[in-house]
């Protein structure tokens, strides 16, 4: 049961200021695409959720819980990126574990885990093989494996389809969200396309500028874009 929340979040590195003030709620098991133009700030704002930058100024949520300066490993999320980061010496089976076998799960219940999230992915076939020997496609059901093997309370993307070619992405594209629909966690998903985003998310949040421009469901920022940018980003112009 877990909402995102961003208060006053401000982040500059040196003299950029690439987060303006942002504040942003998502609700709990929603799914949101945080949607602008590369270089607006989206990646920022997801790896202040995560952990990975510190805010300069500002708090985030998860659930009730102020995570602002918690570690990474402690704060109930999972982040898949678009490089898969997959551990190339290890099985798809030690991959999709790893995040339990770190946390001391024993292995009778990390062997069932991997079982049902691999089903999940229908990728139960590839467990003894190694990343180099799977397809992009499948390099991508097991990073999202990995990442929802302990059920975080919020689960982010960044751009995780941009290595795929066309084709896959739209199958992908379909998985994810069927996915996220299964999985009780909050999702955020960082991308520039708007088709993406559009089709996707239960909300979309349009930044532009280190500024959110507008947060609301796909059919209200087509049809009642908050302003020139938002419109003409989305491909519905004045
Ligand atoms: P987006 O994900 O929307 O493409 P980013 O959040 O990656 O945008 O980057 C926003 C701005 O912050 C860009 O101008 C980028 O160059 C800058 N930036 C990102 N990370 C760093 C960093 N570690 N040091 C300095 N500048 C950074």
């Amino acid at each position: 049961m877990s909402s995102v929340l961003y208060k006053n979040v401000v982040k500059n590195f040196g003299a950029l200021n690439v987060l303006r003030s942002l504040d942003l709620a998502v609700p709990d098991h929603k799914f949101l695409a945080l949607l602008g133009p590369s270089g607006c700030g989206k990646t920022t704002a997801l790896r202040i959720l995560a952990g990975l930058d510190m805010p300069t100024s500002g708090k985030v949520f998860i659930g009730e819980r102020d995570v602002t300066r918690l570690q990474p490993r402690d704060r109930d999320i999972a982040m898949v990126f678009q490089s898969y980061a997959l551990y190339p010496q290890m099985t798809v089976a030690e991959n999709i574990g790893y995040p339990l076998w770190i946390r001391g799960t024993p292995e009778a219940k990390r062997k069932t885990k991997i079982g049902e999230v691999a089903a999940i992915l229908e990728i139960g076939h590839l467990l003894d093989r190694r990343p180099r020997q799977l397809s992009g496609g499948q390099r991508q059901r097991v990073a999202l494996a990995r990442a929802i093997v302990r059920d975080p309370a919020a689960f982010l993307m960044d751009e995780p389809l941009s290595n795929l070619d066309a084709r896959l992405r739209l199958t992908m594209r379909g998985e994810i969200k069927r996915l996220c629909q299964r999985l009780s966690a909050t999702t955020i998903y960082v991308t520039h396309d708007q088709v993406e985003a559009l089709t996707m998310a239960d909300f979309v949040a349009v930044m532009h500028g280190g500024e959110l421009q507008q947060m609301a469901p796909p059919i209200d920022i087509y049809d009642r874009p908050a302003n020139r940018f938002v419109a003409t980003f989305v491909g519905n112009p004045p």
